[in-house]
C-alpha cells in the first residue's frame, strides 16, 4: 500500500508534569532532522536500536538535554525511521521541542498516526491495530489479556481460516461458472450447505463471545436492588469493603445511583447500589430513581435481588418480582440480614443465597458465585472472545450473508446468485482484519486514539 510518510511528530507520553516525558518522530528523514539540532553523537552515522545521550538546541540555547533513540526502517513501529526523544517532563521543554522540529517541517500527528501508519505499512493488521487501543486502555487482568492476544494475531488466524474456506468455495463455483456449457459439476450442493451451516456456527459462537468480550473490557456490572432498608447499601461498603455507600435505617436514602468497583479473579466488576423500589414513591425524586433502577436492572449482567429475611415472606419476595417486572431478567436473589432472621425463614428461601451483609458473612460465597456467573459465559473455552463492536458487527453482516448464501440453495439459485452472497460474507470478514479497507473504515477506527499512539 502506498501512502504518504511525511515526518510526524507527537508526544508519546500523557500530558502535563513527570518526571521524563518522550517525543515520537516517524517518517523520512526524521534521524537527519533530529541530527540537525542534536548536539552530541552524529545519528546519521548509528546503528538502529541504539540509545545517544546529548543536547536539543535552538540556535545557541539549549532546550534541554535529552536521550535520542533511533530506529532505522523497517526495525520500528511504523516500519518507517523513527526516533523517539526522552526529554524532561515539563510541559514548557515539551512545547518547545515541538515547536522546534515543526518549524523544520515536521507535522503533528493525527490521532492513532503512527498505529495507522504501522497497519498501512504491513506491521499487522487491522484486528491487531484495534487491539494496541484496547490494551492500552485495558484495566483489569483479563482485558489486559484478550487484547494481547489479540495484538498478537490470535483473532485474525481464526478469521483467516474463516475466509480461506470461504474463498476456496467461491473459486469452486466460479470455475464451474467458466465451465457452465458443459455442465460440470465441481461442487457438491450438499457440500456447500455444509459448510455454510459449520462457518455460521463458528460466527454464531464469536458474535456470542462479543457478549463477554464486551462485559471484559466494560466491566461485569451488577446492580442491587431490592425494597428501601433491605441492606443495599451495607452490601455494596461490604463487597467494596468501604464507606462509599450511606448507610442509614431511614427507608428511601439511596435516592441515585451509587457506583463502585471490585476486581474479583481479574474480572472487574461494576457494582451499581440502585434507589430501593417500593409500588408507590413518596415523592417524584423517588419516582425517577425508581425508574433510573428499572433501567439500571434491564443493563445490567447480572441483577443480585435483595431481601430482607427478618421483615419479608417468600411469597412477598417472589410477589415484588412481579411487580417491579424484574422475573426475566437475570437475577442473583439473596436474603440479607441472617443474624435477625427467625430459622424458619432460613428454611423456607432455598433458592436464596443467605447472607448477612452487615457482619459480612457470606460475602466471599457471593464473590464467588459472582466469579461463577462470568466463566459460565457460553463462549468461556472459546480461544478467541470478540471485544470489538466494529468487530461484531461485521461478523453479524458475515452470518447473514451466509444465511443467504442457504436459503440460495434451498431456492436452488444459480452460481452467480450464491457466489455473490458469499463474496458478500468474505468481504465483511476482510474488513475486520483490514484486507478490505476504506479510507471511512481507517478514519472510524483511528480516530478513536488518542495523539501519539
Ligand atoms: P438500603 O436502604 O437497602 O440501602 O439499606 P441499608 O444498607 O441502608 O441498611 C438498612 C439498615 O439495615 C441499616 O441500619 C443497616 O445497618 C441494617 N443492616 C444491613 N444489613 C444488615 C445485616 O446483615 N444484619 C443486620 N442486623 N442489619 C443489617
Amino acid at each position: 500500500m502506498n501512502h504518504n510518510q511525511d515526518p510526524i511528530i507527537a508526544l508519546a507520553t500523557p500530558q502535563g508534569v513527570s518526571a521524563i516525558a518522550v517525543v515520537r518522530l516517524s517518517g523520512q528523514g526524521v534521524i537527519g532532522i533530529v541530527n540537525q539540532l542534536f548536539w552530541g553523537s552524529d545519528l546519521s552515522q548509528q546503528a538502529s536500536h541504539t540509545i545517544h545521550f546529548g543536547m536539543i538546541k535552538k540556535g545557541d540555547v539549549t532546550i534541554d538535554e535529552v536521550l535520542v533513540a533511533i530506529f532505522i526502517a523497517p526495525h520500528s513501529f511504523t516500519k518507517e525511521d523513527a526516533v523517539e526523544i526522552s526529554c524532561h517532563g515539563a510541559p514548557f521543554i515539551i512545547a518547545q521541542l515541538i515547536e522546534l522540529f515543526v518549524a523544520q517541517g515536521v507535522r503533528i500527528a493525527e490521532p492513532g498516526e503512527f498505529t495507522k501508519r504501522a497497519f498501512l505499512n504491513g506491521r499487522f493488521d487491522l484486528a491487531q491495530a484495534e487491539a494496541v487501543a484496547d490494551l492500552i486502555a485495558a484495566d483489569s487482568m483479563l482485558a489486559h489479556q484478550t487484547a494481547l492476544r489479540q495484538m498478537r494475531g490470535g483473532f485474525s488466524l481464526t478469521l483467516q481460516a474463516l475466509r480461506k474456506r470461504l474463498r476456496h468455495f467461491a473459486a469452486m463455483l466460479a470455475l464451474e461458472l467458466d465451465f457452465g456449457e458443459e455442465d460440470i459439476a465441481f461442487l457438491d450442493r450438499k457440500d456447500l450447505h455444509r459448510l455454510a451451516d459449520e462457518l455460521i456456527t463458528t460466527l454464531t459462537e464469536l458474535i456470542d463471545s462479543f457478549q463477554l468480550g464486551n462485559v471484559i473490557k466494560q466491566g461485569v456490572s451488577v446492580a442491587i436492588v431490592g425494597k428501601p432498608n433491605v441492606g443495599k447499601s451495607t452490601l455494596l461498603n461490604a463487597l467494596l469493603q468501604e464507606e462509599r455507600a450511606i448507610v442509614s435505617p431511614i427507608a428511601g436514602t439511596t435516592r441515585d445511583t451509587i457506583e463502585g468497583t471490585l476486581h474479583l479473579n481479574g474480572i472487574r466488576f461494576r457494582f451499581v447500589d440502585t434507589a430501593g423500589l417500593r409500588a408507590t414513591a413518596s415523592d417524584t425524586i423517588e419516582a425517577i430513581g425508581i425508574e433510573r433502577t428499572k433501567t439500571q436492572c434491564s443493563k445490567a449482567f447480572v441483577v443480585l435481588y435483595l431481601i430482607d429475611l427478618s421483615d419479608m415472606t417468600l411469597t412477598q419476595a417472589e410477589d415484588d418480582l412481579v411487580t417491579w417486572e424484574l422475573e426475566g431478567l437475570p437475577l442473583l436473589k439473596i436474603g440479607n440480614k441472617m443474624d435477625l432472621a427467625p430459622a424458619s425463614a432460613l428454611e423456607s428461601f432455598k433458592d436464596y443465597l443467605l447472607i448477612a451483609a452487615q457482619t459480612g458473612n457470606g460475602i466471599a460465597t457471593l464473590k464467588d458465585k459472582l466469579v461463577q456467573l462470568v466463566a459460565q459465559q457460553p463462549s468461556d473455552g472459546l480461544a478467541t472472545i470478540v471485544i470489538n463492536a466494529r468487530h461484531c458487527d461485521r461478523l453479524q453482516k458475515s452470518k447473514q450473508a451466509l444465511a443467504d448464501v442457504i436459503t440460495g440453495l434451498a431456492q436452488k439459485r444459480s452460481n452467480e446468485l450464491l457466489v455473490v452472497d458469499i463474496n458478500r460474507a468474505l468481504y465483511a470478514l476482510g474488513e475486520i482484519t483490514g484486507e478490505i479497507t476504506t479510507e471511512e473504515i481507517l478514519g472510524e477506527i483511528f480516530s478513536k486514539f488518542c495523539i501519539g499512539k
